[in-house]
């Protein structure tokens, strides 16, 4: 595929995302955002465009630095969040919500610990970065503070912001994340949750990984 066909590529994906952010119940409106790396390359969702009315030509192509390539409206507000996700990362794609779980949990919480062992997919029990103001230097130097050895971080009072090596991978973390945000709500609701050891789930990285390697051989 040639560079202009695989920016086209990742614009219909970036579409197809943006839609099932409302149909998944992780946005509403416009809210969150969504990026793909294309090479040297960053392809991110406009701001301010309901996701039910997003197309391919929206989409805005930025360089690694943030400059417009091509961008007939104006790229996400957390244009810079995402920048320093690919730059403090091997991420290929970014997904940030407002996912209601996620928030509510962000508000009375520093870290979402692992209430079930698939929190592993994220490297491990989620932090919380700091409250600082939407779309600032600020808060993606906090982001990705939050995000050392973890595939996925929680923004006060503000949302979760996932990363992964497809659109696909990082749009199922924030989908777990919501998942496990929501199971730690129900859990306090019953009483003090147990939560998994870091002997626990290093068990369950190492078997995972164990797992894997024997279908790779059974292949
Ligand atoms: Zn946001």
């Amino acid at each position: 595929m040639d560079a202009n066909a695989e920016l086209r590529a990742a614009s219909e994906q970036l579409v197809r995302y943006g839609a099932r952010l409302v149909t998944d119940g992780l946005a509403v409106g416009a809210a969150g955002n969504l990026s793909v790396r294309v090479g040297d390359l960053i392809v991110i969702t406009p701001s301010g465009i309901g996701y039910d009315e997003l197309t391919t030509s929206e989409m805005c192509v930025v360089t690694l630095t943030g400059d417009e390539v091509e961008a007939l409206e104006t790229p996400s507000t957390e244009l810079p969040m995402h920048l320093a996700v690919y730059a403090a990362t091997d991420a290929r794609a970014v997904v940030h919500t407002h996912s209601a779980e996620v928030v509510a949990l962000s508000a009375t919480c520093t870290e979402l610990p692992a209430i079930h062992y698939a929190i592993t997919s994220l490297g491990g029990p989620v932090r919380v970065a700091s409250y600082v103001r939407f779309g600032s230097a600020g808060l993606a130097e906090a982001a990705v503070a939050a995000l050392a050895e973890r595939q996925a971080a929680i923004l006060q009072n503000h949302g979760a912001l996932c990363y992964g090596a497809t659109l696909r991978a990082a749009y199922d973390r924030a989908l777990l994340l919501e998942w496990l945000a929501g199971v730690y709500r129900l859990a306090r609701a019953h009483g003090e949750p147990r939560i998994l050891s870091q002997a626990e789930l290093d068990e369950v990285t190492a078997e995972a990984r164990l797992r894997r390697y024997g279908q790779r051989r059974g292949q």
